[in-house]
């Protein structure tokens, strides 16, 4: 009753109106010219088939703050099977949503048909226990559509043909000011999908600005809803926020808002290891450089730096045990993959890259004999290479061997010759009786590393 009460008094300001602002070109300066031509296709064609269809969310939220779209979304009058009709290049997706993902050449652009109210009002929704929504498909006008969206900023709709934007919550003043503002009553929206907390903090990074205070009130108090999330979309949330270009400040900030022990597992893995905090520190800050310059990050290297500590620790005490380095390795990355893996919902698809790079790390403090010629033939030797420098950056390793290898790697012929370290096989033979215990310091293992049929690959 309270909460239909509230979202009564509120809805004036979130803009229930149904009829929207509309906003000229002349006002916010987005040329038709700068949306995907992908978009733009699939806008037209579907207006000329006679739908009503916009750009929406945050393609147009990121054109007016002058940031490069990742994805276009569009949104239409027009169902799943009306917009599949209208593009031969088209598939209907998804189960809980029903979307279309049209193709043109090597773009996808997702189509979804406006969708019905957020208050269930029609019945169109499906929640857990905890508010949380497991289902909502039904489909709704436009300016449901809009109330549907999570906060102003993502609710605004671009007609490229007019060059208007239809604005039924005040998102484009919102956007102005850089506030973020949960649509509708911020408690009840995070409950119905606590994954709304993470893109707040995401969000207000991106367009540099803060997320106003009643939407960030709830947060502390709900935070523990996040446990309800299937892990794997928590994953996919998290993993846009890491590879955000502001990772670093998302995560001081989640960690503000109380969002950890416990609560995010990964948040947990990069903000509490004693060990690890400089190394993951700088992995963290060097990902947020690379996206901002527009270079590409890969999700791999990103979770092997956040979990290498781990490895380190468990191969120590493995070593310390009495195990060869090798085997030490191997188990450790195993234990540290099955573990972390499984609570932080990372995909299989990236840990054998992240167990290669952790394989050659050893492998990398070698630089006698012909082994380090076998390292240059490694398809994946720039990462191990990019990896070992973050471990020298951090004091691990050092800096001296990632220097060498970057010598190595540019040398002529005779230049790297010259800078071979002398073999040091015979040593080896006796390390190798010694209580493997004592492989601290880092070089050691590496010697040993080589010689095992596993560690080639
Ligand atoms: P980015 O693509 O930069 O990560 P985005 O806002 O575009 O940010 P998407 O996941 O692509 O995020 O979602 C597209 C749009 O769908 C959003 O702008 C928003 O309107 C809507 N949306 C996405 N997630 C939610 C959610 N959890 N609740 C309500 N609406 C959402
Ligand atoms: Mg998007």
């Amino acid at each position: 009753m309270i909460r239909r009460l509230l979202q009564r008094v509120f809805s004036g300001r979130t803009g229930k109106n149904k009829d929207p602002l509309i906003i000229p070109f002349q006002r916010h300066g987005v040329a038709a010219e700068r949306i995907s031509p992908c978009a733009g296709k699939v806008v037209a064609g579907l207006q000329e088939a006679g739908y009503s269809a916009f750009v929406v969310g945050g393609a147009v939220r990121d054109l007016l703050v002058d940031l490069e779209p990742k994805d276009y979304d569009v949104a239409t009058s027009a169902t799943p099977e009306q917009v599949k009709a209208v593009f031969r290049r088209s598939r209907i997706i998804g189960r809980r949503f029903r979307l279309v993902h049209v193709m043109c050449g090597q773009d996808t652009v997702e189509v979804s048909t406006f969708r019905g109210s957020v208050n269930g009002e029609g019945g169109g929704q499906m929640h857990d226990e905890h508010g949380r929504i497991l289902r909502d498909n039904v489909f709704g006008t436009q300016a449901e559509d809009a109330l549907r969206r999570d906060f102003t900023i993502n609710a605004l709709f671009y007609d490229p043909r007019s060059q208007e934007i239809l604005d039924y919550c005040g998102g484009f003043d919102d956007l102005r000011k850089r506030v973020i503002r949960m649509i509708g009553v911020p408690d009840q929206r995070y409950r119905e999908d606590p994954v709304r907390m993470l893109r707040a903090v995401r969000l207000a990074a991106k367009v540099g600005g803060h997320v106003e205070p009643r939407t960030r009130e709830p947060i502390r108090e709900l935070a523990p809803l996040l446990q309800n999330v299937p892990p794997a979309r928590l994953f996919e949330e998290m993993l846009k926020l890491l590879l955000s270009g502001h990772a670093t400040e998302c995560l001081l900030q989640l960690r503000n808002e109380g969002l950890h022990h416990g609560v995010l597992p990964m948040l947990d893995v990069i903000l509490e290891q004693p060990m690890g905090e400089r190394f993951v520190m700088l992995a963290l800050n060097k990902t947020d450089e690379r996206v901002r310059e527009g270079k590409g990050v890969s999700p791999a290297f990103l979770f092997a730096a956040l979990l290498w500590h781990e490895v380190l620790a468990a191969w120590r005490s493995r070593e310390a045990g009495g195990m060869r380095p090798v085997p030490a390795l191997h188990e450790a990355m195993d234990e540290v993959v099955s573990a972390q893996v499984e609570k932080l919902a990372i995909p299989r698809r990236f840990t054998s890259d992240m167990k290669e790079l952790w394989e050659l790390q050893p492998r990398l403090l070698n630089r006698s004999g012909k082994r380090p010629y076998r390292l240059l033939e490694h398809p994946r030797l720039r990462a191990g290479y990019d990896f070992l420098l973050l471990r020298c950056e951090s004091g691990e390793v050092e800096s001296e061997i990632a220097q060498w290898w970057d010598d190595f790697m540019r040398g002529s012929e005779d230049q790297r010759a010259s800078l071979l370290l002398p073999d040091s096989g015979p040593k080896r033979r006796r390390r190798r009786r010694k209580p493997a215990g004592a492989a601290e310091a880092a070089e050691e293992p590496a010697h040993d590393m080589a010689d095992e049929p596993s560690a080639e690959s």
